[in-house]
């Protein structure tokens, strides 16, 4: 597998062996992976999932990892990321772009802002990618990527492993777009990049505004300032998770290095060198106060990676 895979990707910087994952999520938890790759094209991606299939590597896709939660023991197989490298953005016409799935949502909401196109704003702070923010229909300050992504490609792994057609699309309704859901959380796909339909505004220094002021918004309610996958738990109808873990006095609840943000009661951040396991065992806690006190269970909105999670192709 590791000679298969050097010699796809013939970049030292771009294969790695037993790669902490905690260097590649916003957490900073995650033992080690067997191997992570970081393909730049679509060659390199199905070279990468022959690969696996072929020598029975487990395969998972992630994005910038600001959504994720790695295990302490790592993942047994093949990591392939996306963010960073996967990437580029063409124009398509007057009012939309496309953009590869491992475009981060800042550099989205920046050529949008350069093309003076309003629509996407909310999003220039959005730690993740646009495969990532796609499949959870990121969102913020009112706005959602469902709002302006109107079509979306994709690698449909069973048709590949098939030897089926497997570069498709998603149009419109189709990506099923929910609070923080989509049609790809239903599905073994590989998000390839999506379509940004957006406004034309003449003043570019407005949408630069806009994006300004809403990242000093965050920077003054969110920790910024330590390791965290956003938002822990998603939020309840009618209400907000932050208010409620507040209300039961939970902030600065602590187990081991995982602590309830004294800042923003809805983060669970990494206040030193918080495990996997303790971070699990303060997402439980708080979700059992909470019950008790309000009744309504708190539903995570952040990833969990198991070590033998993944797709066997
Ligand atoms: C400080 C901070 C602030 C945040 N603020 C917000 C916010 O305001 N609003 C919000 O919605 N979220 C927020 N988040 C959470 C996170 O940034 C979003 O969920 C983001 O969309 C995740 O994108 P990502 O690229 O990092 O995905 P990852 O975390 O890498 O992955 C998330 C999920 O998507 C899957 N995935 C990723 N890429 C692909 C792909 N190409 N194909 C198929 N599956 C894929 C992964 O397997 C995983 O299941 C915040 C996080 C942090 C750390």
């Amino acid at each position: 597998m590791k000679e298969a895979l050097l010699e796809i990707i013939n970049h030292p910087k771009r294969v790695l062996f037993q790669e902490p994952l905690a260097n590649h999520a916003t957490f900073r938890i995650g033992g080690p992976a067997d191997y992570f790759v970081m393909p730049e094209n679509e060659t390199e991606l199905v070279h990468i999932l022959e690969a696996c299939k072929m020598h029975h590597v487990p395969v998972i896709v992630i994005g910038n990892g600001s959504n994720l939660l790695f295990d302490d023991n790592g993942f047994r197989g093949c990591v392939i990321q996306l963010a960073n490298h996967f990437t580029g953005i063409e124009r398509i016409d007057d009012r939309t772009f496309y953009a590869k799935a491992g475009t981060t949502l800042a550099k989205v909401a920046a050529f949008a802002c350069e093309q003076c196109l309003t629509g996407l704003e909310f999003a220039s702070g959005i730690p993740g990618s646009v495969g990532g923010g796609v499949l959870m229909n990121a969102g913020a300050y009112g706005g959602e990527l469902s709002q302006c992504v109107t079509a979306s490609d994709y690698l449909d792994i069973r048709a590949l492993t098939a030897g089926e057609n497997y570069i498709k699309e998603y149009r419109g309704e189709a990506q099923k777009f929910g609070y923080r859901h989509s049609v790809y959380q239903e599905k073994d796909h590989i998000i390839l990049g999506a379509y940004f339909t957006l406004t034309p505004e003449p003043s570019r220094e407005k949408i630069a505004g806009t994006m300004k002021e809403l990242n000093l918004r965050r920077k003054e309610k969110q920790p910024l300032e330590y390791p965290s996958a956003g938002s822990t738990f998603k939020r309840p109808t009618g209400d907000f998770a932050g208010r409620l873990i507040e209300v039961s006095g939970l902030k600065g609840l602590r187990v081991g290095d995982a602590m309830v943000s004294e800042k923003h009661a809805g983060f669970v951040i990494n206040a030193g060198h918080a495990t996997c396991a303790q971070v699990l065992a303060l997402i439980d806690e708080v979700q059992r106060r909470v019950q008790e006190d309000s009744g309504i269970l708190l539903e995570p909105e952040i990833k969990m990676i198991k070590e033998d999670d993944g797709w066997n192709l």
